[in-house]
């Protein structure tokens, strides 16, 4: 696969779901990916990035971003508070956002700073015990309790369970999203993302398809 076949691929699934393509962000996800494939990925015009490591990302956006103009880079990987300063600092877009503790740290350094990257809420869709994510039953409260911050808070996102049809998880993030007023919908990857932009997403994270599988050696 490569960039220009999953753009089709997406236009071709939103073209079938009645969409407007413009609604769909595709966020190429490049954690663990050697420099080449990503400015490879950049050199074709790709703005729009996910990293899952605060760390790595910070010795790789910077000087990207010098280079290559302005980026949306997405921080998608789960967020220590010890790291939350760090992360505001270098990403566009939290989709991780999890926990009460963390949502009172945000709050606390976006007064600080006097802004605030966009948030997502995560949603553990399947109650997975292993999976980070606010669980389903308490989802309405905790959107509740961050909007109450004054958080910038854009949508939900999921990560369905592996071996599960994932759409009846995106379906039950679209409902909870809809039914608290939350338009952005964060879902759908590699494997999943046309049935994802079928049940609403605008925003999918799109990884191994567009840059070939991650090497963890
Ligand atoms: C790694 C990752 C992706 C991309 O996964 P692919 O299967 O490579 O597309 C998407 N979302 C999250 C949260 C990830 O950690």
């Amino acid at each position: 696969m490569s960039l220009s076949a999953i753009q089709a691929r997406l236009i071709s699934a939103c073209k079938s779901a009645d969409r407007n393509p413009a609604d769909v962000t595709l966020i190429a996800v490049s954690k663990v990916q050697p420099l080449d494939r990503v400015r490879a990925v950049l050199a074709e015009g790709q703005k729009v990035f996910g990293e899952n490591y605060v760390q790595e990302a910070q010795g790789k956006w910077p000087d990207l971003r010098a280079e290559f103009g302005p980026l949306d880079v997405h921080m998608i990987g789960p967020l220590q508070s010890n790291k939350a300063k760090l992360a505001m600092d270098l990403f566009d877009a939290i989709h991780t956002l999890d926990r009460p503790s963390l949502a009172k740290k945000l709050a606390n350094l976006a007064q600080q700073r006097g802004q605030c990257p966009k948030l997502f809420i995560q949603i553990n869709t399947g109650a997975e015990p292993q999976k980070a994510g606010v669980l389903p039953d308490d989802a309405d409260a905790f959107i509740a309790t961050a909007s109450g911050l004054d958080l910038p808070v854009v949508g939900l996102m999921c990560i369905p369970p592996e071996g599960e049809d994932s759409t009846p998880h995106f379906n039950a993030l679209a409902t909870l999203a809809a039914r608290n007023g939350l338009t952005g919908l964060s879902m759908g990857m590699s494997s999943d993302f046309e049935a994802a932009i079928a049940a609403g997403a605008t925003h999918i994270r799109v990884g191994s398809a567009i840059f070939g599988a991650r090497d963890y050696s």
